[in-house]
């Protein structure tokens, strides 16, 4: 088969987030953000699991992703829309239950028209300048929408994993200033700002990348295995190159494996002549130009041609991959190709 092979430990996750549960106050509830499927994991796995280890929060970006969730996870778990409600969302909104957090007047307007007494949250902008009502919105539209009872009040950090950014107190203080006595419940922090420590934890938080095994969360469970099969293997002699703009030249006599992932997977061309696979726990070094469905790597120092090499394992996670990428360990998950078999390992879901 010349499809790779993408491992994905549900019971990892579930203890990702039993352990960020544990970091939380007493009395914070612990959500899950599932967005984006899941971070590119499958967000109807990832959610079933999540809700038997006990998460009942759920978060996506768009409506359309809260259904999938919702036809996951039936009836009872709450599904928050960071997106809020957008035109053309009302019927999806209604229909599965899902709580849209109202960014702005317009929002506001269209949700309390179309759909009177029906569920919604609210976002605050406190100085991230990207989703969320700004203070002076607020103030004027808290008074009618306090009587409506939102379920909760929420704002973003922009610097949270950055701890001694003074960005963090400052958004803290604000988020203070915008909520505070109101007696609606908060929630102020993504996986950066549980880590932030307790004045930020609020009573619900939105953990997303440390539950799938990525920083800032440095105690995370690993949770993918992405395993690439060799399609061929060949010896190249000392001086001839390999792969496109011959961006490979062999130094030494070489063998070389073909294998099938590629730009078209989510393995950026910016790891050309940069990453390394792994054979067990030997390095081996992709050569050349990242190809649309292929790479080649040096496995000339296995002395033998190996069925496949992984590029994400224990030995070289989602964060470690993402720094040669010149990127971060959430735009790897999320980039995971749609070619990839998925492989759910772990409890009951
Ligand atoms: C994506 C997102 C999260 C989760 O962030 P992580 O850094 O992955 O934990 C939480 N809240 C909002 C508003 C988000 O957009």
């Amino acid at each position: 088969m010349a499809t790779a092979s993408l491992r994905i430990d549900l019971d990892a996750i579930a203890a990702n987030w039993r352990d960020l549960d544990a970091l939380s106050a007493p009395g914070c509830e612990t959500g899950a953000v599932v967005k984006a499927d899941s971070y590119g994991l499958g967000a109807a796995r990832v959610a079933r699991r999540l809700a038997q280890a006990g998460a009942r929060k759920f978060f996506v970006a768009a409506a359309e992703e809260g259904a999938a969730v919702r036809q996951a996870l039936g009836e009872g778990p709450e599904i928050f829309v960071f997106s809020g409600h957008m035109a053309g969302d009302t019927d999806m909104i209604a229909d599965l239950a899902l709580i849209p957090m109202l960014n702005s007047l317009d929002q506001v307007t269209r949700h309390f028209e179309t759909l009177p007494g029906a569920p919604f949250g609210v976002q605050l902008d406190t100085g991230m300048n990207r989703l969320g009502m700004e203070a002076g919105e607020w103030e004027a539209a808290a008074p009618i929408m306090l009587g409506a009872g939102p379920r909760v009040l929420m704002s973003h950090l922009a610097c949270a994993d950055a701890p001694d950014d003074p960005m963090n107190a400052a958004q803290l203080a604000e988020f203070r200033r915008m909520t505070d006595g109101l007696g609606v419940a908060r929630s102020l922090s993504a996986t950066g700002g549980i880590l932030l420590g307790r004045d930020y934890h609020f009573d619900i938080t939105r953990p997303g990348i440390g539950l799938y095994g990525g920083a800032p969360h440095a105690a995370a469970r690993p949770v993918v295995r992405l395993s690439l099969p060799v399609v061929q293997c060949r010896e190249v002699a000392a001086g001839e190159t390999v792969g496109y703009s011959c961006g490979f030249t062999a130094r030494r006599d070489s063998l070389i494996a073909t294998v099938a992932a590629g730009y078209a997977d989510g393995l950026s061309r910016a790891l050309s002549g940069k990453a390394t696979l792994y054979a067990g726990a030997t390095p081996c070094p992709l050569v050349g130009r990242v190809s649309m469905d292929l790479i080649t790597v040096d496995v000339t120092d296995l002395g033998e041609a190996p069925q496949d090499l992984d590029i994400l394992c224990p030995e070289q996670g989602v964060d470690a991959l993402a720094a040669v990428a010149g990127t971060i360990g959430y735009e790897i998950l999320t980039a995971l190709g749609a070619r990839y078999q998925r492989h759910y390992v772990g409890g009951g879901a």
